[in-house]
């Protein structure tokens, strides 16, 4: 496999030996796994999101209505530990923004303490940043992260110039944009070189459809040790973007799957196409990617295994679709205790199907509001 995420190894960030290896066989983020091992769903995963502050504004950002120019104080760490602490299952956390890393005080005071926590206990930790920064915070968590997780919906400078700087509201220079690139796709070498595993996340939608063949070549020569790759949704800054089809996301997948790397895991993430649909076109691909080696179709944990808490008011989200506000409050309540809530809630068991032979535990509300409006999936089953 391309990068050198490799346990034992030497390399500085290496993970340490005693950990298993993130692979396709071993995903702990996938809630199937956890629907398998307790028979019903469970919370295995926090999300904590730890800024509003960006250096970017992305026109596809899914949080871009929340990002802030200011911050307000984040509740004590001591308090996110202690809720930590009582979560039974707990298996992964993952850390998100805004970009994570825009203030130091947030890497010293939040993350490195948040991610040697995680790893005192073997819970495997995730960091969705853009890496843009300089690399030396980035060298700071790397030794004490799982998965570093970065955004890339380019195939040169001019694209991520395009894209990420759309919702500024002032304007970026091109020559800034372009050293920006570079230092983005410099760190994100400089840290899988050192045996952290990056993971590049890709978008399919309407800029990116035809152009996902060039967006994993550079992915490859990055050296991630795995490519990400999830359609578009339309919510947040990205709700007044054109959709594509679901025909033309299937031909992507598909173009994908005929140029890839064979050494470089990949993994696509809420696709809306599920086993008990009517076209075989799309059961087709299904079958498809199920086959393939290194390939694997992760169902999407957002209500289903995971929780994310908001680092500054205490909220407790289930789902990031709008329509469902805070479901608790990290101050007084055990986040078990608030899942448990959740899976009680109608909107949940509407969706709450699981077909064990194709391996799906059903779409998410996104997904859902988008394409299946009317489809009652626990009607449904898988057709293997
Ligand atoms: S689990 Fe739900 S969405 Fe997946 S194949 Fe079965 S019925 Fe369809």
């Amino acid at each position: 496999m391309i990068g050198s995420a490799q346990a034992g190894t030497g390399a500085p960030f290496a993970p340490p030996a005693d950990l298993a290896p993130l692979s396709p066989a071993y995903d702990p983020w996938d809630p199937i796994r956890s629907l398998q091992a307790y028979g019903k769903h469970a919370l295995t995963s926090v999300e904590f999101t730890v800024t509003h502050l960006c250096n970017m504004r992305c026109e596809h950002c899914a949080v871009g209505d929340s990002l802030t120019m200011a911050e307000a104080e984040a509740l004590p760490i001591e308090l996110m530990l202690r809720r930590l602490d009582e979560v039974e299952h707990l298996e992964t956390i993952s850390l998100t923004g805004g970009e994570p890393t825009f203030s130091m005080n947030t890497v010293n005071r939040v993350l490195i303490p948040l991610l040697k926590y995680a790893r005192s206990r073997g819970i495997r930790t995730q960091l969705n940043s853009n890496v843009t920064l300089d690399y030396g915070r980035y060298e700071l968590i790397a030794p004490h992260l799982d998965v570093m997780h970065i955004s890339f919906n380019y195939t040169e400078a001019e694209d991520f110039h395009r894209i990420g700087f759309a919702r500024t509201g002032r304007e970026v220079g091109a020559v800034a944009a372009g050293r920006m690139y570079e230092r983005m796709m410099d760190n994100a070498r400089r840290l899988a070189d050192g045996g952290l595993f990056v993971s590049a996340e890709s978008m399919i939608n309407y800029r990116t459809h035809g152009k996902m063949k060039e967006i994993h070549r550079l992915v490859g020569e990055m050296g991630c040790s795995r490519h990400e790759v999830h359609p578009m949704y339309p919510s947040s800054f990205a709700s007044g973007l054109p959709v594509i089809t679901k025909r033309q996301m299937l031909e992507a997948v598909e173009e994908l799957l005929d140029a890839r790397r064979r050494d470089m895991w990949m993994l696509f993430g809420t696709l809306p196409f599920y086993a008990c649909g009517d076209d075989p076109l799309e059961r087709r691909l299904l079958g498809r990617l199920a086959a393939e080696p290194n390939v694997t179709v992760r169902n999407d944990p957002d209500g289903r295994n995971r929780v994310n808490v908001n680092l500054f008011s205490g909220d407790v989200y289930v789902t990031d679709f709008a329509a469902v506000p805070p479901f608790g409050n990290v101050k007084t309540e055990r986040l078990d205790d608030v899942f448990d809530r959740w899976q009680a809630h109608p909107m949940q068991r509407g969706l709450n199907c699981h077909c064990p032979a194709a391996g799906c535990c059903g779409p998410n509300l996104l997904v859902t509001d988008m394409y299946y409006k009317d489809v009652d999936f626990t009607r449904r089953s898988a057709i293997v």
